[in-house]
């Protein structure tokens, strides 16, 4: 494992698919990763025994030597870096294999960028590693007199405790991750909810007002989720 304190973190993403190899390596980069790719199981086991990189993003249906087969080929040569594997929905496999192959967890495709990238930080978080812009993997999110349980899915504000769905944790931590910047609806959608969501622009806006009652003093006057008129929204903590 490469110094988190001189070197960036590596991330090997093996996925032979480039409409989810491509957005999940840019995700990746923008969050402040090192992210090498492979888009076929022999160059993927190359590179993972090469590089030795900090975790590995492998998906199963690959051409070459599938998903499984790279696991234990890299654990027979005592890789233990972090493994989650992608694994598209209804997809059969065993995930009782993949454990016992050595994984160390599982997303499941369709999958949103947020998601991934909780899952990254704590996997990183247990091997020990920190993760960049963040620093430790954070429990609690907190700007104003909001404080989010990011591990209980709660949001607490003027004394009351509320109970948020994934996706509005998932939305919010993401504003929080970006503050000031201006987001589009589809920009939203395509982070958060991950690109093959069915949803559409008014579930962002559905989700927008949801969590300014949760966190707004005056959700008709919002001083943390804001419009930006004919763009989308920003968040200011
Ligand atoms: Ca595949």
């Amino acid at each position: 494992m490469s110094d988190p304190t001189n070197e960036p973190i590596r991330i090997l993403v093996i996925e032979d698919e480039e409409s989810i190899r491509i957005p999940l390596v840019d995700a990746l980069e923008d969050e402040g990763f090192c992210v090498l790719s492979a888009a076929d199981g022999p160059a993927g086991l190359e590179i993972g025994l090469r590089e030795d990189p900090d975790l590995i993003l492998l998906d199963l249906m690959l051409p070459g030597i599938d998903g499984f087969e790279v696991l234990r080929q890299l654990r027979k040569d005592r890789v233990t870096t972090p493994v989650v594997i992608l694994s598209a929905r209804g997809e059969e496999w065993d995930r009782v294999q993949g454990l016992e192959l050595g994984a160390d967890d599982y997303v499941v495709k369709p999958f949103s960028m947020r998601e991934v990238l909780l899952r990254v930080r704590a996997q990183l978080a247990r091997a020990g590693g920190s993760t960049p812009g963040l620093g430790e993997a954070p429990r609690t999110l907190r700007f104003g007199d909001v404080v989010v349980d990011l591990a209980g899915y709660t949001l607490t504000r003027a004394g009351a405790t509320a109970t948020l769905s994934r996706r509005e944790l998932e939305l919010l931590a993401f504003f929080v991750e970006h503050v000031g910047e201006v987001f589009r609806r589809d920009q939203l959608l395509d982070r958060v909810w991950g690109r093959d969501s069915a949803s559409g622009p008014r579930t962002v806006d559905t989700h927008v007002l949801k969590l300014r009652k949760r966190i707004e003093a005056d959700p008709e006057r919002p001083k943390h989720l804001i419009t930006v008129r004919n763009v989308g929204y920003k968040f200011i903590p």
